[in-house]
């Protein structure tokens, strides 16, 4: 660690990779600023990175291991070293092992940071179980293997040559990803087309030449009716799909069922604007989809990518200078791949055993959706989770159905949770133990140096803590002998030491726009028809399946709920973090639901009223905003909320305004996925 000057590194709060330079005077660290040379970001830092020394400096960080000596969420800790509290959590289990076998034991990490992902994954194969859990499948994974089976290959948007029309769809970037929205500003200002599909009235609409106001869920019917028209006003680039692809006969067939009219109905889109937006999009070039949060959450998640990639692929906009590209990355130790995580060493027996092998997932799938372990706690079923680690997320702020949640933390045998601070989930637990935040110690994220500047307590990193509980397990052997040397083997497929990689300038920006010949798919060419998911039983050709919980599927539920539940997430926070950064929490310090002002003023609600959302499942409660923008039948609640102020006493308000306290954590999941129902459903409001 320098003692002055200017450390160039990597954010990490969240995965987008934004480089910082941070300004250190006499071993401190004094600023944190985008870096102006990182093609990611250009010198720009969302609000949460702007934070980056609030979350380092914060009074409430935990400073050493904890060790429950109470009730479960009494709040009784005892400080403890941390020999003594990896021996308590290698104990539990080796214990576990012994009595009930390796599968008892579990493992969960948070929203996706990195390589540190990979960690517990690794001890748990050479541990001998299967049961790793992360919420890939609500949160990414959709996308990305959506994409993966069309193409072969992830195809992002080429920015650098900026695309004439862009379709925005489930994706709120001015609150989650702010050099996204400033790209996409920038070149909506120069002309390019914006088409935004979302529920709500997001910042980008006031850009955009078309706004598709979405009933929260219908995403796949309305791609499907888009495709409808293309194919029918024969707009589809005939060249390209008669060379670069094959299934396009069984795709015109399928989509005749999603005329706009149906299209309409089941959307709550004027079937005008489904033409208006579809005829932009397919007639200005080059053109792109990006694909956010807001598809991954229901039974068409992944169904709904692979007709966003269908609708990039028959408009022609493959390979092109503003269109999808195949980039070409840094070559690295892939983050979640099999030599990182030592799939070959789990025993050949233990992943038909996995807790969600009953979910028939697709096959290159080896996460466990986080439901499964849920339910295998409460019921036992197809048997009992004894010991679960942790490691940097709240599930019972983030997962389905968090009332099921509370059951499962509550009951079983041993829980660690590893973290930067005291949450509600960590409150539940037998050892807490202190996680160090980014600017405390180094990695390799986004192909950049991540460099350690300061340190907080006794905090450890997430690599630190797994390899130091690996050696208490007695497998040493398979990690490496210091954090430095794993970094090392991360970079060793680009020839770099890390060493070397921490003195280099930026990685140049990723783009590639020369046309390549075929596609890495089975059949050489993109799937419009995807024979392998036909064979495994998948629909091979995407279909719309309308989830459980909405006004056509359920509508007598609809009858005692009338309105559509959907969440957003918030600008100042990542999942259930940061409530307790008061920089943070000044830009949103309660939670907001938004409510169409026509049934606010029938339901006797106010502009800032509290209200209660309910419905079958529980009932929570935010403060209302008032909108004319919003469909009179859907409301947009907050998501991620606690309270840290409050205290463990009734586990920092939990349950007051958790949406999860609503969003249900049963089947039916999207077939390949896993993903469960979490917007779109039922509920009604009243006022508090
Ligand atoms: S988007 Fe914000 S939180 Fe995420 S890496 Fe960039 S600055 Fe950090």
């Amino acid at each position: 660690m320098i003692e002055t000057g200017t450390v160039k590194s990597v954010c990490d709060i969240c995965s987008r990779g934004c480089g910082v330079l941070i300004d250190i005077e006499n071993g401190v660290p004094v600023k944190v600023s985008g870096d102006p040379n990182c093609a990611t970001n250009q010198g720009k830092l969302c609000i949460k990175g702007l934070a980056s020394l609030d979350y380092l400096n914060h009074p409430d960080r935990l400073k050493h291991p904890l060790k429950r000596i109470g009730k479960r969420g009494e709040g009784k800790w005892q400080s403890i070293s941390w020999d003594e509290a990896l021996d308590e959590i290698a104990g539990a289990m080796l214990k576990a092992k012994g009595e009930f076998g390796a599968e008892s034991v579990a493992f969960m990490h948070g929203a996706a940071k990195g390589y540190r992902d990979s960690y517990p994954a690794r001890l748990a194969n050479v541990f001998g179980t299967p049961n790793v859990a992360w919420q890939g499948h609500v949160c990414a994974v959709p996308r990305a293997l959506g994409a993966q089976f069309t193409f072969g290959t992830p195809m992002p948007c080429d920015f650098d040559h900026p695309p004439a029309c862009v379709v925005v769809w489930g994706a709120n970037y001015a609150k989650t990803l702010h050099y996204q929205y400033n790209r996409l500003t920038r070149a909506a200002n120069k002309g390019c087309k914006i088409i935004v599909v979302d529920p709500q009235k997001i910042a980008l609409v006031d850009k955009s030449a078309i706004w598709l106001r979405v009933r929260p869920g219908a995403d796949l019917a309305l791609a499907l009716g888009m495709i409808n028209i293309i194919i029918n006003e024969e707009m589809y680039d005939k060249a390209f799909v008669e060379s670069s692809t094959v299934g396009f006969e069984q795709l015109k067939d399928r989509v005749q069922h999603y005329t706009p009219d149906k299209v309409s109905e089941i959307t709550w889109i004027p079937a005008e604007y489904i033409r208006q937006a579809t005829r932009l999009f397919a007639t200005m070039k080059p053109a792109c989809i990006i694909l956010g949060n807001g598809i991954d959450q229901g039974v068409n998640s992944f169904q709904t990518a692979r007709a966003a990639a269908i609708l990039n692929a028959i408009t022609g906009n493959i390979d092109v200078s503003g269109g999808l590209i195949r980039p070409t990355p840094m070559p690295l130790v892939r983050r979640k791949s099999a030599d990182l995580e030592l799939w070959d060493k789990l025993p050949e027996d233990m992943w038909p055993k996995r807790v969600s092998a009953n979910l028939n997932l697709l096959p290159s799938i080896r996460y466990m959706a986080g439901q499964s372990i849920i339910k295998a706690i409460v019921d036992e079923k197809p048997y009992s989770i004894k010991v679960l680690y942790a490691q940097g997320c709240n599930p019972l702020l983030t997962y389905g159905n968090a009332n099921e949640t509370y059951e499962a933390l509550n009951k079983v045998n041993f829980l660690a949770v590893a973290d930067l601070f005291m949450t509600p989930t960590a409150a539940l637990a037998d050892v807490v133990l202190p996680a160090a935040g980014y600017l405390e110690y180094d990695s390799v994220e986004a192909a950049q140096p991540q460099q350690k500047v300061a340190k907080v307590g006794q905090c450890r990193s997430d690599y630190q803590m797994i390899s130091a509980l690996a050696a208490k397990l007695g497998l040493s052997e398979h990690f490496w002998d210091s954090e430095e040397d794993c970094l090392n083997f991360l970079l060793k497929p680009s020839g770099l030491t890390f060493n070397q990689l921490r003195q280099m300038d930026r990685v140049p920006p990723k783009t590639q726009t020369k046309k390549q010949s075929g596609f890495p798919t089975p059949s050489g060419k993109i799937e419009l028809y995807s024979e392998r998911l036909g064979q495994w039983g998948y629909d091979p050709v995407p279909a719309y399946h309308e989830q459980p919980e909405t006004p056509y599927s359920d509508p007598e539920l609809a009858i005692e709920y009338p309105l559509v539940l959907t969440s957003w997430k918030a600008s100042p926070y990542r999942h259930g973090g940061g409530r307790q950064i008061e920089r943070l929490r000044k830009q949103r310090p309660e939670p907001l639901i938004t409510i169409n002002s026509d049934t606010a003023n029938k339901l006797g609600i106010g502009n800032g009223d509290w209200v209660y959302i309910e419905n079958k499942r529980g009932m929570i409660k935010q403060k209302a905003v008032l909108s004319s923008d919003i469909d009179p039948r859907v409301v947009i609640a907050d998501y991620g909320w606690w309270f840290p102020e409050k205290g463990s006493v009734d586990l920092y308000g939990w349950s007051e305004s958790n949406i999860n306290i609503l969003t249900d954590n049963s089947p039916p999941y999207s077939p390949e996925m896993g993903s469960c129902n979490l917007r779109g459903i039922l509920c009604k409001v009243y006022k508090a």
